[in-house]
Order: structure tokens, then C-alpha cells, then sequence
């Protein structure tokens, strides 16, 4: 599966988020070209400061796989993962990070730090950054405009 494609899936499973009044993010786990986890951003329907897209992406690949250990995955999602997402990632020492669109106010795969890249931690993750970058802000941007109008 390429990366394209697998974003593509990212981006489905990000508008389903749209059906509870979350932020339209989505998150999927591939092993292998297979996808072993989809999830999106269920902050607002769980009342839940952690349901971010990829750490309950991350959740179900670690049961799926019965090992939290995820170090042939990769992580794909629409938005640059925040701190808490990146350390997560890195705390499951998956290989590789594919994100779409980057996040300047809360980004932490080379926007505000760079978790997935820092030799000071135990585990580095590869990045592959832009991957249909304009698709992703136009799904986020066009949420917000909907927000605002209310
Ligand atoms: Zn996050």
C-alpha cells in the first residue's frame, strides 16, 4: 500500500469524527501493508482529553498484535500529531510516521519540537511529512468554518 493510499483511509476514517462534533482526524496502523487499527478523534464524544485518533489507533494495534511493542508499524494520520501522540508513538517504537497536514500550534514531529527525531530518547521514528497535505487542510479548514458559523 502506498503512502497516498493509506492516507486516503486516514482521511475516511478522520471524517467519521465529523458525525459527533469532533476535530476530523484520523488515524490508521498498517503492519505489513495491512491495516491492523482505524480510528479518529473522539475527544468531544468520550469527554476525553486523550481519544486522539492515533493514540486509540495505537491502543487497538498493541491488542491486535498482543504486544505493545509495534516496531515493524507505521503510523499514519491526516495532522501532525501533538506531544502526547508523539511520545506515544515513540513510547510503542513504531517505525515510521506518515502524517498529512502539519499542525504549527500544537505539532510535535517538527513543528513546535520534534519527539519522533530527538537522540536523547530511547527510540527514533522516520517522518514522512505532506502526504495530501492540501486534502487534509481542506477537511480541517472547512470543520472550523462549520464552527464558526454555528
Ligand atoms: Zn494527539
Amino acid at each position: 500500500m502506498t503512502d497516498d493510499e493509506a492516507m486516503a483511509i486516514a482521511l475516511n476514517e478522520g471524517q467519521k469524527a465529523l458525525g459527533h462534533g469532533d476535530v476530523p482526524v484520523g488515524a490508521v496502523v498498517l503492519v505489513d501493508g495491512h491495516v491492523v487499527a482505524s480510528r479518529h478523534n473522539e475527544r468531544e464524544r468520550n469527554g476525553d482529553p486523550t481519544a486522539h485518533a492515533e493514540l486509540l489507533a495505537l491502543q487497538d494495534a498493541a491488542v491486535a498484535r498482543r504486544d505493545w511493542r509495534l516496531t515493524d508499524a507505521t503510523l499514519v494520520v491526516t495532522l501532525e500529531p501533538c506531544p502526547m501522540c508523539a511520545g506515544a508513538a515513540v513510547a510503542a517504537r513504531i517505525r515510521r510516521l506518515v502524517f498529512g497536514a502539519p499542525d504549527p500550534k500544537a505539532g510535535a514531529c517538527g513543528s513546535l519540537y520534534n519527539l519522533c527525531a530527538d537522540p536523547r530518547l530511547n527510540h527514533e521514528v522516520s517522518v514522512t511529512a505532506g502526504v495530501q497535505r492540501d486534502q487534509v487542510a481542506d477537511l480541517l479548514s472547512s470543520f472550523f468554518a462549520a464552527q464558526r458559523a454555528k
